[in-house]
């Protein structure tokens, strides 16, 4: 049977990108990464909005502040000398109205606070220009923001790292030997597990102990019609609702071509299910058999049920939009595809908005790695690496 020296569990961003930088790091080092699925980047990664984020939104000192700027840089640099489809668009997030145009001048200042270059508001002559359609009272523009499809991220860091890669191989728990999969042992001492949507579950298999759980949130998306397409230029933001790290639904780009619009965030009944009336039964169960769950559902039962309303109703979701883009029509709006988030939720019901890292008795698992962790994940793995004691 063979030995590996590292085996990284989870072939979505994350796991490639520490796969990556354990090539980097250990050039001669044998590395495995276990992916349960058939394909690569299958859950978050290949279903999220594709954005490179700036850093604009996190608390200034913590991981995703630290991580998410520095991250950005390495994903841009690795997308040009790999070849990666990409392009650095900027985004424009809008203000409607003074409430929000407080908030927004707050992000402006969080924003500089992290490091952000080029912030600056538009003038109402260069927003006609840059973004005739759009209805705001007060407009930031955000230019180091950037758009890519990280599923081709994901198969690039994997190529480059040259891991042997092993689809269909369930990790099921943590042995002295290595990792125990529903195909047999697979042989390595320094286990990394970036599992995603089953993060918690791995975790406590070995020995982690974290007031959190993963409840999953649903995110659906539509895409613009050609025409409608036209209507948006740069990425186009809402000011977020500083309650909820979700950022609203929001206009982007695709790298491959076309605009969607989305995503909304409703619990969802499945971790891994991605239509409207998914459901499984020990997904269920383990979310609301959690009290995280119970507390979040009666903290904010007002905006979860807007959210529903928009699941359901397209007309709902226009409405949404149609704060951004007056505009758009109901036919502008095609079906589009859903993600879902991982959300860790501790037990009084408080979301954990930053990225968590810790150490079981035989692996090191991420154990929280939403939004942006797709941007940030160079730079997650350089901090996994350190954590662990990989690398100095
Ligand atoms: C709707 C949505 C929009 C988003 N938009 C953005 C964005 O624009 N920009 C951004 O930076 N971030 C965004 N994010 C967040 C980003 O997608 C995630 O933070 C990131 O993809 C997390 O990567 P990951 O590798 O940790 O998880 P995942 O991509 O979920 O990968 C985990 C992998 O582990 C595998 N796995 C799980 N259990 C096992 C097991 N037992 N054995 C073997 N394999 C296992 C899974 O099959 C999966 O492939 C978004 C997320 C969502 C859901």
């Amino acid at each position: 049977m063979e030995q590996y020296d590292f085996i990284v569990v989870g072939g979505g961003i994350v796991g490639a990108a520490v796969a990556h930088k354990l090539a980097q790091a250990y050039p001669e080092a044998k590395v495995a990464v276990l992916e349960k699925e058939g394909g690569l980047a299958q859950h978050q990664t290949g279903r999220n909005s594709g954005v490179i984020h700036s850093g604009l939104y996190y608390k200034p000192g913590s991981l995703k502040a630290r991580t998410c700027l520095d991250g950005y840089g390495q994903m841009l640099r690795f997308a040009q000398e790999h070849g990666v489809a990409h392009e650095v668009c900027g985004k424009v997030v809008a203000a409607v109205g003074s409430e929000e145009e407080t908030r927004l001048e707050t992000l402006r200042l969080r924003g500089m606070e992290n490091g952000l270059e080029g912030l600056r508001y538009l003038d109402e002559r260069e927003l006609r220009e840059r973004e005739p359609h759009l209805n705001a009272t007060k407009a930031l523009l955000v230019p180091q923001t950037g758009i890519i499809h990280y599923a081709d991220a994901t198969e690039a860091l994997l190529r480059s790292s040259r891991a042997i890669v092993r689809l269909q191989t369930t990790a099921t728990g943590f042995t002295q030997e290595g990792v125990a999969t529903r195909k047999g042992l697979v042989r390595g001492k320094n286990i990394i597990v970036c599992a995603g949507l089953q993060s918690d579950r791995l975790a406590r298999r070995d020995g982690v102990e974290a007031d959190l759980q993963i409840v999953p949130f649903r995110g659906d998306y539509y895409e613009l019609s050609p025409p409608a397409q036209a209507k948006v230029k740069h990425l186009i933001y809402p000011v977020p609702d500083p309650n909820f790290p979700f950022l609203g639904v929001h206009f982007t780009r695709m790298v491959h071509g076309g605009v969607e619009c989305g995503p909304n965030a409703v619990f969802s009944f499945a971790r891994e299910g991605y239509t409207k009336t998914a459901f499984s039964g020990a997904d269920t169960a383990a979310a609301l058999g959690y009290g995280g769950t119970w507390k979040l559902f009666a903290q904010h039962w007002r905006y979860g049920l807007g959210e529903y309303e928009r699941a359901f109703s397209k007309t709902k979701f226009l409405n949404a939009l149609q704060r951004l883009l007056p505009s758009l029509e109901r036919a502008d709006l095609l079906p589009g595809r859903a993600g879902i988030r991982a959300q860790a939720l501790r037990r009084d019901g408080s979301l954990e908005d930053d990225f968590v890292l810790r150490q079981g008795e035989r692996a090191f698992h991420v154990l929280n790695a939403p939004s942006p962790a797709a941007t940030a994940s160079l730079a997650i793995a350089d901090e996994i690496l350190r954590q662990a004691g990989y690398v100095g």
